[in-house]
């Protein structure tokens, strides 16, 4: 039996809620099919190591329209980690210890030359394409911007670890443009980006945020359904589910990820922009792995080097007889956040005196719904094919944290991106009408 629907949705994270609801706001009638039996995509708020555990996206800002709105339209309550009172970085073999203010103050001579052309090439982050002169630097890679600027080694070490926390990548994959369009997005202020990327969360969870999307919305939402094939024509659209269940539809709104998107069948086929960026990947192959340790212990962050499996580790939560601590690293070939023992040694850079009860994590590199962390480009990635991940192809459109403007790779930005395909999608219907 073939259903009919004004548009599918395919993927329930926050980008397809977000069209969803706008969509349905408009009076269509709205399915949205997504492959996980649960909503939210890479933002998954699970019930781990005795907390509410962040296993993917979590932090947000008040310097993040999108996502600020909807803090204040459903009235989502802030919290934030423990504001650490050591900090503990290296120097060669040695381990410094100092404050977290005294680390900044360390990596800030390195950051401002870094970024000083931030407004230059991108001044305005909304349209990140606007300078043409961004094409001369979307070649560079963050390590040989990094190198360029020939640091003593402890604030190299430093700067690195520091980018690899932003990155979640290898500084060598990742693109400088990546680093100036998340600085451009704070008009340039890198004490303002590192704050809105890294310290702010929801009391209640990103599980609140998807909640009360999914709650104002009457759109038909289905879980545990994959597609597996979309045909369109100029007329619409057939939607097929793994199981074989069809759905045709006037418009088809596509939330997959970047390294996903161009291995979905599309017929007839998704441009060679979409295919390429999928098969050349995101940077992002990081690791975010949760560590629940023996306390008390005095809330602490902390940087390696890039060439650590885990490059930065602060503490998020602290109890009386435990703490829990969040870590990252740039390669999730290089550690499992499952691996207890592996966690522990690399720990031990900075400290043998943890005592390591249980980790956790989700590999979302290797999940073949995600297969990436949070956008960040390779080199070139932008300027080749930003324009046309975002452009619809017939009566397909594209949403997803990936394909935003102005905050890309965050939750900002799939709401963003929501907004703009529900835009597009609604323009268009109203055009056939
Ligand atoms: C470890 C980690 C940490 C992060 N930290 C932060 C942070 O602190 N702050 C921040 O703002 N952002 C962070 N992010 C990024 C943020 O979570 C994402 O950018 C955002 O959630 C992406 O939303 P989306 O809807 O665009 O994509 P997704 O959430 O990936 O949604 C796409 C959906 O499509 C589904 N899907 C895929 N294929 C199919 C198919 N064939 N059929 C049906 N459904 C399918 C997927 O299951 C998924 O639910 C982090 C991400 C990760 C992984």
């Amino acid at each position: 039996m073939t259903e009919e629907a004004d548009v599918v949705v395919v993927g329930g994270g926050i980008a397809g809620l977000i069209t969803a609801r706008e969509l349905g706001r408009k009076g269509l009638r709205v399915t949205v099919l997504e492959a996980r039996d649960r909503l939210g995509g890479r933002v998954w708020t699970d019930h781990r190591l005795g907390r509410d555990l962040e296993i993917g996206g979590t932090w947000l800002h008040w310097t993040q329209p999108h996502a600020w709105s909807e803090v204040t339209r459903y009235g989502l309550d802030i919290t934030r980690g423990p504001r650490p009172e050591e900090a503990y970085w290296l120097a060669g073999d040695e381990v410094r210890t100092g404050t977290l203010d005294g680390f900044m103050e360390l990596i800030d001579p390195g950051m401002r030359r870094l970024l000083h052309e931030t407004m230059q090439r991108i001044p305005r982050p909304h349209d990140p394409l606007s300078e043409p002169g961004l094409k001369d630097v979307d070649g560079a890679n963050l390590r040989d911007k990094l190198d360029e600027l020939d640091l003593p080694v402890e604030e190299y070490r430093a700067n690195e670890a520091a980018w690899v926390g932003h990155f979640n990548a290898p500084l060598e994959d990742g693109a400088y443009t990546s680093a100036l369009r998340w600085t451009a997005a704070t008009a340039g202020s890198w004490h303002l980006m590192h704050e809105a990327s890294a310290v702010f969360r929801l009391a209640g969870g990103t599980r609140s945020l998807v909640e009360s999307i999914a709650a104002d919305t009457d759109a038909d939402i289905r879980t545990s359904t994959e597609v597996a094939h979309v045909e369109h024509d100029a007329d619409g659209a057939v939607v097929t589910t793994t199981t074989g269940e069809r759905i045709t539809a006037r418009r088809v709104v596509l939330t997959l990820p970047q390294n996903v998107l161009g291995g979905l069948p599309v017929s007839p086929a998704l441009c060679a922009e979409k295919q390429a960026a999928t098969e050349e990947g995101t940077a992002s192959k990081g690791v975010k792995v949760w560590i629940r340790v023996r306390g008390p212990i005095t809330p602490f962050f902390a940087y390696s080097s890039a060439s650590h499996p885990l490059s930065v580790v602060r503490t998020e939560f602290v109890g009386d007889d435990d703490a829990v601590l969040v870590s990252f690293g740039a390669d999730a070939r290089r550690i499992s956040p499952n691996d207890l023992d592996a966690v522990r040694d690399a720990l031990r850079v900075w400290r043998d005196d943890l005592e390591v009860l249980e980790v956790t994590g989700h590999d979302w590199v290797a999940d073949p719904l995600s297969r990436e962390t949070w956008l960040i480009q390779q080199p070139n990635q932008l300027t080749r094919y930003f324009a046309a991940q975002q452009r619809a192809e017939g009566v397909l459109h594209f949403a997803g944290s990936d394909y935003a403007n102005l905050w890309a790779g965050f939750i900002d930005g799939a709401i963003e991106s929501g907004h703009r395909v529900a835009r597009e999608v609604t323009a268009g219907l109203t055009e056939t009408a």
